[in-house]
């Protein structure tokens, strides 16, 4: 059954972050053949729309306002609410991101129906679309259907692979005007915490300490062997607790939950909360001195012993690469 598919591009610093292409791939899985139409928001977003369409999207529509110019919950509840009035889907597909999981409850709300949330994996079956999404802090999966009404969709980033970028794929860029009524909220200033370096979120190598890092300069060694391999710096609660990082670095269940490639855990015991946010990470390596530490057991590679004498190591070899 073909359907009419919208998704959200994110845009951060000017760009489109990568989960927006993840939502387009989705959303081609869940057209079966339909429309994929990409929305991107903001004040001068308009010369993204090619990207969008070389990673898949069908048409592109741009929603151009100076009040769209940050996230605002009503601002952009606002933009796609004329946007969905307008285009009748069958689904709309955001990133499972600060962003998507803020707008998309409130926009489901508003049109009554369920939200499939968290998804990590999307399949056709000639009838039904099925979710798969992680449930009990990422111990098992379920897998849901939608049976009624519109499909309200967030992918988790770095799980549903992007299309291949193709430049010479086509399609048409409308702009939508949207009269943006007064917001309830206006952001005057954004302060980050982790302006340097990669993304937590979208990294493909990211290098986690714990509380056996023992301090905010035991991060260093860390910081450098993300540095050498292209990746982030992230932290158990345990770090975040001791005051040895920020809790913008916090992975698990009450922090960020993240899938790279490659994830190193440094002086982290592996405690189930710090697993639900990281154990779907497609390799996993645990440096600790514990040889019982629980985080050997979801480690795909173990190294047991001192962290300040094995980062050191690693950055040795990785930089010969
Ligand atoms: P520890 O458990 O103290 O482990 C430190 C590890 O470092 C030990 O295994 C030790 O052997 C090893 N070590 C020490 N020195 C060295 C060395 N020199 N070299 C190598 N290894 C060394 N935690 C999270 O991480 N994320 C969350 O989102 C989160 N949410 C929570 C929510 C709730 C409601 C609760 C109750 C808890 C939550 N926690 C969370 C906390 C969690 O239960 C653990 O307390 C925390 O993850 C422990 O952090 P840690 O592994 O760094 O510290």
């Amino acid at each position: 059954m073909a359907r009419k598919v919208l998704t959200l591009a994110e845009v951060r610093d000017g760009a489109l972050r990568n989960v927006s292409f993840e939502a387009i791939s989705t959303a081609k899985t869940i057209a079966e053949g339909g429309e994929v139409v990409a929305v991107v928001v903001g004040a001068s977003v308009r010369s993204l729309a090619p990207e969008l369409i070389a990673y898949g999207a069908d048409r592109v529509i741009v929603v151009e306002h100076e009040k769209l110019a940050t996230y605002t919950p009503d601002g952009y509840a606002q933009a796609l609410q004329a946007v969905v009035e307008q285009e009748k889907p069958e689904g709309i597909v955001f990133g499972h991101t600060a962003l998507g999981k803020d707008l998309s409850p409130k926009l489901a709300a508003k049109w009554q129906s369920g939200l499939v949330s968290d998804v990590v994996a999307v399949e056709a079956t000639g009838g039904n679309i099925v979710f798969t999404r992680p449930i009990y802090s990422g111990k098992a999966f379920e897998k849901k259907i939608v049976t009624d009404g519109l499909m309200f969709v967030t992918v988790r980033p770095n799980n549903i692979a992007p299309l291949e970028k193709d430049e010479s794929r086509t399609g048409a860029v409308v702009d939508v005007q949207v009269d943006i009524k007064d917001l309830r909220t206006i952001v005057r200033d954004i302060v980050r915490k982790t302006a340097e370096g990669v993304d937590l979120s979208e990294a493909k190598v990211i290098v986690a300490g714990g509380r056996g890092v023992k301090s905010a300069e035991g991060f260093e060694p860390l910081k450098e062997l993300a540095n050498v391999l292209g990746g982030a710096v992230g932290a158990s609660r345990g770090a975040c607790d001791a005051g040895y990082c920020d809790y913008s670095l916090q992975i698990g269940q009450t922090g960020k939950v993240v899938t790279p490639d490659l994830y190193i855990a440094c002086g982290i015991s592996g405690a189930i909360q710090h697993l639900a946010g990281m154990s779907n990470s497609k390799v996993i390596v645990a440096i600790n001195k514990d040889p019982e530490a629980n985080i050997f057991k979801v480690a795909d590679y173990g190294i047991v012993g001192d962290l300040f004498e094995v980062v050191p190591l690693l950055i040795e070899e990785f930089k010969k690469l």
